[in-house]
C-alpha cells in the first residue's frame, strides 16, 4: 500500500466554528472522525473490562518524550547515524507519522493531550502557564494508574518544570518526580535526565509493575534559539537519538538479566517547529503540526519495523493505562493501539520505512481556514501572559544580582524595584491570562465536558496539607 494514497485518518477533531463556543454535549457536535474515535473507545473499554478479571502480571512501560521534534528531521539527521536510538525503536516497533491539526501546537496543551488522552477542546489548556485544575477533570495516565493500581511504581524525569508539575497534579501523583535543572547546555541537561532514567530502569524489580516518563527538552530549545532548520536543531536531534539508544541499551541489559520479561517503549513529541528562528511553534503549519508515535509493544516482534498511519497522539494514555489493566475512560479521544481493531487493521509493511515515513509526513497539510485562524488567534493571546512571565523573571533576576552585591542604597533600591516589577507584572500576567483563557474558550478550548466523574479525592494521609477538623 502506498502511503501517499491514504487520507490522514485521525487528526485532532476540528473546532466547530471559529470564535463561537462549541456545544457542551459532545455527541451532537463532534466530527465524523471524532465520533468514530469515541465509539472505538467504547468497544475497547469492553475489552479492557473483560481483561481486568485476571490478576495482572508485572508490566513495565516507558514513555520517552522529546519536545518540539520534527519526524522529518529525525529521519534526515538521526535515522542513519551509527547506533541510532530512533532507528532502534522504529526497527523494534511500529511508527506512526501523526498530525496535530485542529489542536494548539504548544507544549502545555500537547503534553496534556499525551498524558490525558484528550485534545485541548476538552482539557482547555492553552499555553505553558501551569494550572493544576484541568487534571482534576481530565486525569493523567499517572493519576489513573496510581488511583486504580497504587502498587505500580511510577516515576517522572524531566528538565521542564511544567512536566513535573503535571506529574504532581490530579490528586494521585507519581511516586518519583525528579526535576533536572539546567546545567551548562540543554543537551547536557537532557543527558542527566537520561542518566536518572537509566538508573531507574536498572533498579526496576522484575516483579513490580512500573511506569516511567522520561522527558528531554534540548531539541525544542534549539528550535527556539536557532530555528528548526538550523545545525543546532540537527545536533540536538542527534543528541536525543543517542540518549534514546542509551535507554534502549539499558532495557536490553535489563531484559537479558530478566529472561521472559520485556518493556513496552513509546516515543513521542508534542509538536514540530517552524524552520526559521522566530515564534517557534503554536500555529497550524505542517512543520508545527507534524508529530509521531513510535510504539514497541512488549512481546510483539511480528510487527517490528512496520508503519501505522492510524496512530494518534491521543492514543498514548489509553494505550498505557490499558497495558496496566486500568479501566479506560469513556471520554478518551484515543484508543489502545495494541488492541483497537481499526488501528490494528492499519498496520502496513513498507518496502522502505524511512521513505514511507517521509511520504506520510508530506501528505499532511493545513486545516481549514477557520480552524487555522481561530487557533492562530488563540496562540497569540495565549502567548502574551507566558512571555510576560518570562520577561518578569529575567528582570527580577537581574535586579537580584544588584541586591546580592550589597551596594549601599543601590541594593535597597533594586530590592524595591524588584518588588514593584514582580507585583505589577504578576497582575499583568494574571489579567492577560484571563483574557487568553476567554479567547481560548471562544475558539473551542475546554468546551467539551468530561463524561466520566472525577477521580475520588485521595485519602487524607496522602495529602501534604493537614486537614483540620
Ligand atoms: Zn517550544
Amino acid at each position: 500500500m502506498r502511503a501517499v494514497a491514504l487520507v490522514p485518518a485521525r487528526p485532532a477533531p476540528p473546532i466547530p466554528l471559529p470564535f463561537l463556543p462549541a456545544p457542551v454535549a459532545p455527541a451532537s457536535s463532534v466530527s465524523v472522525g471524532a465520533a468514530a474515535t469515541s465509539s472505538r473507545a467504547r468497544s475497547a473499554s469492553v475489552v479492557a473490562a473483560a481483561v481486568q478479571l485476571a490478576d495482572p502480571p508485572p508490566t513495565h512501560v516507558i514513555l520517552i518524550g522529546t519536545d518540539g521534534t520534527n519526524l522529518d528531521k529525525v529521519l534526515q539527521y538521526a535515522y542513519d547515524q551509527p547506533d541510532s536510538g530512533f532507528r532502534a525503536v522504529m526497527e523494534q516497533g511500529v511508527t506512526g507519522a501523526t498530525t496535530l491539526v485542529g489542536h494548539t501546537t504548544i507544549s502545555g496543551p500537547s503534553w496534556s493531550t499525551i498524558l490525558t488522552g484528550a485534545w485541548d477542546n476538552k482539557t482547555g489548556v492553552i499555553n505553558n502557564i501551569f494550572n493544576p485544575r484541568p487534571y482534576d477533570a481530565w486525569p493523567t495516565a499517572i493519576n489513573l494508574i496510581e488511583y486504580s493500581r497504587p502498587e505500580v511504581n511510577t516515576a517522572v524525569y524531566a528538565d521542564w518544570q511544567y512536566i513535573n508539575d503535571m506529574a504532581a497534579a490530579g490528586g494521585y501523583a507519581a511516586d518519583v518526580n525528579q526535576f533536572v535543572a539546567f546545567d551548562t547546555t540543554w543537551e547536557d541537561t537532557d543527558d542527566q535526565v537520561v542518566d536518572a532514567t537509566i538508573a531507574r530502569i536498572a533498579a526496576t524489580s522484575v516483579t513490580d509493575s512500573s511506569f516511567i516518563f522520561s522527558y528531554q527538552v534540548a531539541v525544542d530549545e534549539a528550535g527556539h534559539a536557532a530555528g528548526g532548520g538550523s545545525p543546532e536543531y540537527a545536533a540536538a536531534v542527534v543528541n536525543t537519538s543517542e540518549n534514546i539508544k542509551r535507554i534502549m541499551d539499558a532495557i536490553d541489559v535489563w531484559e537479558f538479566d530478566n529472561p521472559g520479561e520485556e518493556w513496552t517503549v513509546i516515543v513521542t513529541t508534542d509538536h514540530g517547529h517552524q524552520q526559521s528562528k522566530g515564534f517557534g511553534h503554536g500555529f497550524q503549519s505542517p512543520n508545527e503540526t507534524s508529530s509521531f508515535v513510535i510504539f514497541d509493544l512488549e512481546g510483539d516482534s511480528a510487527n517490528d519495523g512496520r508503519q501505522n498511519l492510524n496512530y494518534s497522539t491521543a492514543d498514548i494514555t489509553p494505550t498505557i493505562v490499558s497495558l496496566f489493566d486500568v479501566p479506560l475512560r469513556s471520554d478518551f479521544d484515543g484508543v489502545p493501539m495494541q488492541s483497537d481493531p481499526a488501528v490494528l487493521a492499519s498496520l502496513v509493511t513498507p518496502d522502505n520505512l524511512k521513505q514511507a515515513l517521509n511520504d506520510a509526513v508530506a501528505m499532511y497539510g493545513y486545516p481549514n481556514i477557520g480552524t487555522d485562524i481561530a487557533l492562530g488567534v488563540r496562540t497569540v493571546f495565549a502567548s502574551v501572559p507566558y512571555f510576560l512571565g518570562i520577561i518578569t523573571n529575567s528582570t527580577t533576576a537581574q535586579l537580584q544580582s544588584l541586591v546580592d552585591q550589597q551596594i549601599f542604597l543601590i541594593s535597597t533600591l533594586a530590592q524595591g524595584a524588584q518588588f514593584v516589577v514582580q507585583l505589577t507584572s504578576d497582575a499583568l500576567v494574571g489579567v492577560t491570562q484571563v483574557v487568553a483563557r476567554a479567547v481560548g474558550h471562544l475558539t473551542g478550548a475546554g468546551t467539551i465536558a468530561p463524561t466520566d466523574a472525577p477521580l475520588p479525592a485521595p485519602p487524607a494521609d496522602s495529602v501534604l496539607v493537614p486537614i483540620l477538623v
